[in-house]
């Protein structure tokens, strides 16, 4: 478990304020700002202040962060305009093409998305 509220990561220092960032959304549970590398017009991520490190970590206690998190994703791509849709996506491990430790949901509109991913 990481030694410092929030992780260790950059998301940690993001949560905890040490970077800033423009803040979409608070709340006692989690943060969304956008990304610094966006892939698509809109590109935010919803991050929860408390650093679960990956999906596949994730615990049955998480349960109901998680699906607030899922909830915040959708009221910030409401918030951006998203009204002809939007894709979510948890990258997880190597694989998955996770690079940032710290769980995190993206929210990607504004553009038609292709089916499969790459
Ligand atoms: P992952 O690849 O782990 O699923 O996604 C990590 C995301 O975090 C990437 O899309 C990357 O662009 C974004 N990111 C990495 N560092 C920063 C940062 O310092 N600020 C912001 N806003 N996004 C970041």
């Amino acid at each position: 478990q990481a030694a410092q509220p929030g992780g260790d990561t950059i998301f940690g220092k993001i949560v905890r304020k040490e970077i800033p960032v423009t803040l979409l959304h608070e709340d006692d549970q989690c943060i969304a700002f956008p990304d610094v590398a966006p892939q698509a017009p809109t590109h935010i991520l919803v991050v929860p202040k408390k650093p679960i490190v990956q999906l596949s970590q994730a615990e049955e206690s998480d349960a109901a962060l998680l699906g607030h998190m899922l909830l915040v994703a959708k009221k910030v791509a409401q918030d951006a305009g998203l009204s002809k849709g939007y894709r979510i996506v948890i990258n997880d491990g190597p694989d998955g093409g996770q690079s940032v430790y710290h769980i995190h949901i993206h929210v990607l509109g504004g553009r038609t998305m292709g089916w499969p991913p790459g």
